[in-house]
């Protein structure tokens, strides 16, 4: 597999021929369970001694490996690059059992530091541009392990998504010298009609235009660039935010079990890129937050798919239900 820009969009996707594309894999024993026979590498563990909490290890079959050079070249006018950074899995309890909406506020809080400490951690090595941490659940959404798992992917470059929303806010900023994630928080608490909770300095909120139905975003109040600096020292993050994302996907498990949950925080500043210059006003006009992005059947529209998102539960009534959905507390 290698990487490939898209000379248009300027996007970067993974490509090539991979044999085990077809197939179901094998359904062996957990890999990540305490005392898994055929466990991978463990990188990091919290607490760091006695019994563990939360603790990454490397993926059984990475898309991105740590060693060599990511060798950007050209190909006409193309560009091209090897899959160079790093894949790991987020195991987020011992128990195999006990999902993010089912575990203890001090256990999410726990794994909500050891993904901030793998993101400081990763963005050390400067060939890295950016650290995603990301969640797929439910047999729709691609889950790849059935233990209570996220991911963490190294890559030497932004992912689109990320890029736009850098550019857009560098934009914002050049403008009006506020960061547009503060002016939408503003907006919507004072309308209220989008916000599903807020708790302590977090807030749940549908946006304004969804991509999807029910797409929620949970965001801090207070301007913060990067998630790795508050997670290692707000100590809100693992009470208020811990309780907030529990109780928020508890509210998405009420309209649909498979979901996409991302976080997005700033890219690695170590990382000079001349051509952006993200890296200068990054921590005045990035502002990190949550995506979740529910997986729900909806009537199809298929030529609109991807081109124009279309969304057919208006945000209003997607937070309205949302609110008011029984949680456990
Ligand atoms: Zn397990
Ligand atoms: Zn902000
Ligand atoms: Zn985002």
């Amino acid at each position: 597999m290698e990487l490939r820009k898209d000379p248009i969009t300027r996007s970067w996707v993974m490509t090539g021929d991979d044999p085990t594309i077809s197939g179901p894999r094998p359904e062996g024993p957990c890999h990540f369970c305490p005392d898994a026979p055929d466990a991978t590498q463990v990188i990091s563990a919290i607490p760091a001694t006695g019994g563990w909490s939360a603790r990454s290890m490397v993926h059984p079959a990475p898309l991105y490996h740590i060693e060599g050079e990511p060798g950007r070249r050209g190909d006409g006018i193309y560009d091209r690059m090897s899959s160079v950074g790093a894949h790991e899995v987020l195991v987020e309890n011992p128990r195999h059992d006990r999902q993010l909406w089912s575990a203890s506020d001090d256990e999410i809080g726990q794994f909500l530091r050891l993904a901030a400490e793998r993101i400081m951690d990763l963005k050390r090595d400067p060939r890295i541009k950016y650290v995603s941490v990301y969640k797929d659940y439910g047999s729709n959404a691609g889950q790849e392990f059935s233990h209570p798992s996220s991911q963490v992917t190294a890559t030497t470059f932004v992912p689109r998504r990320v890029l736009y929303e850098l550019r857009a806010g560098r934009e914002y900023f050049v403008q009006k010298e506020r960061c547009v994630f503060c002016d939408i928080l503003t907006q919507e608490e004072r309308q209220a009609s989008r916000v599903i909770e807020a708790r302590g300095d977090y807030v749940a909120l549908g946006p304004y235009a969804p991509r999807v139905p029910y797409e929620t975003w949970i965001l801090p109040r207070n301007h913060e660039a990067s998630f790795e600096r508050t997670g290692l020292s707000k100590p809100g993050l693992r009470t208020n935010l811990a309780a907030l994302l529990r109780r928020t996907l508890q509210r998405v498990r009420t309209v649909t079990e498979s979901f996409h949950l991302v976080l997005h925080t700033s890219p690695n500043s170590l990382h000079p890129s001349k051509t952006l210059g993200y890296w200068k006003t990054i921590d005045d006009d990035y502002h990190w937050h949550i995506e979740i992005m529910p997986v729900i059947a909806t009537k199809a529209r298929s030529y609109t798919f991807k081109e124009v998102y279309y969304s057919p539960v208006s945000s209003e009534t997607a937070v309205k239900q949302l609110r008011e959905a029984k949680i456990d507390g």
